[in-house]
């Protein structure tokens, strides 16, 4: 098999304009936008719903949060520092990792889609700093932020999805692009999540609203991340089946069963059985249970049955990380005042 792939040129008048001829890895690419040859249909629709996601942090008031913060019980407060510290390392690291992905990725659509949720990494980061600064001192601030360097757990988890990261930079060719994307696929749809569910039950305990509103922001944009990698990996299948060998399935099915295995784990280490309104159990069924939505949509089947549906017990996460049910309530009138402003600026 051919493993190698090569950067994608950038100057290039001769590059090939067949829309057919165009493919993920390795296509003599121009690098021209053009909105009106798509050979990935899907794009269009994940580019508007990204566009219409569009979001600033500051906009969200956290003034509850400031007088809440002092006063949670000292399980969510170290929850919320840990969760929060995993969270920063989490969208920096994807930020900065994302654009080594798009250096080889020639079919140029896609990589608009990974330049747009490059830059919704940021703005995710930029959130929690901004949450941090409005609810805690610098020192402490500054303790938050680099605890995944010096909390012994927090580093030993970063490590997994750190070091596949790294071994696509060191060594790029077609397996470890395929490595590289499982890793992405799995931090966007698992690795977040016992972290905004913990979030999403202070919320129901009617406490730290203006974070709780943040993370329904941020889920919103990581499900949209799932979606743009979960069509990059069926791409993948599509263009280079030869990748897909039972060898490498059962080698996707380790990497997810590890990345479950770890964030329960995590789960049971951050969120314990001490904070009002969940418990160990809740967290495993609930990781369980996305390890097996993860994977069965890369119509690779089940990986923990009797895990194939939402447990009862996590039934009001949905109300909070499902998009479209809060959207009256709360996104769509962001959008309608997004949507506001750019006119203005096309005035001016
Ligand atoms: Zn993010
Ligand atoms: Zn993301």
């Amino acid at each position: 098999m051919d493993n190698k792939i090569f950067r994608k040129p950038l100057f290039n008048p001769e590059g090939d304009i067949e829309v057919k001829n165009r493919c993920l890895l390795n296509f003599n690419t121009t690098n021209i936008n053009d909105f009106n040859n798509m050979k990935y249909s899907w794009v269009s629709d994940w580019y508007r719903q990204a566009m219409n996601n569009f979001w600033i942090p500051e906009e969200i008031n956290l003034n509850q949060d400031k007088s809440d913060y002092p006063n949670l019980l000292p399980a969510e407060r170290a929850a919320y520092d840990k969760i929060l510290s995993f969270l920063v390392y989490l969208d920096s690291l994807q930020s900065a990792n994302l654009p080594n992905i798009a250096q080889f990725v020639t079919a140029n659509e896609i990589n608009l889609c990974l330049s747009i949720q490059t830059f919704q990494e940021c703005i995710h980061s930029q959130s929690y700093s901004y949450m941090l600064d409005t609810i805690c001192n610098p020192t402490e601030r500054n303790e938050i932020l680099y605890q995944w360097k010096t909390d012994e757990h927090l580093l030993r988890r970063n490590e997994f999805i750190g070091q596949l990261y790294n071994e696509f930079v060191e060594n790029p060719n077609k397996e470890s692009f395929l490595r590289v994307c499982i890793a992405n696929y799995i931090l966007e749809g698992i690795y977040f999540y016992s972290g905004f569910m913990f979030f999403y039950n202070l919320g129901r305990n009617g406490k730290m609203p203006g974070s709780v509103q943040e993370i329904r922001y941020i889920n919103r944009d990581e499900n949209t991340h799932l979606w743009l990698f979960k069509k990059i990996l069926l791409e993948l299948e599509d263009e280079e089946p030869q990748l897909f060998t039972e060898e490498s399935k059962k080698m996707i099915a380790d990497m997810v069963k590890t990345g479950v295995e770890q964030e329960i784990a995590w789960g049971q280490y951050v969120i314990g059985n001490e904070i009002p309104g969940l418990n160990g159990s809740m967290v495993s069924d609930y990781i369980k249970y996305l390890g097996n939505l993860r994977y069965s949509s890369l119509g690779l089947g089940t990986l923990y049955p009797g895990y194939e549906t939402e447990p009862d017990t996590m039934k009001w996460v949905n109300q909070y990380s499902n998009a479209n049910m809060v959207k009256t309530d709360f996104f769509e009138a962001r959008s309608s005042a997004y949507a506001k402003s750019s006119a203005i600026e096309d005035d001016l």
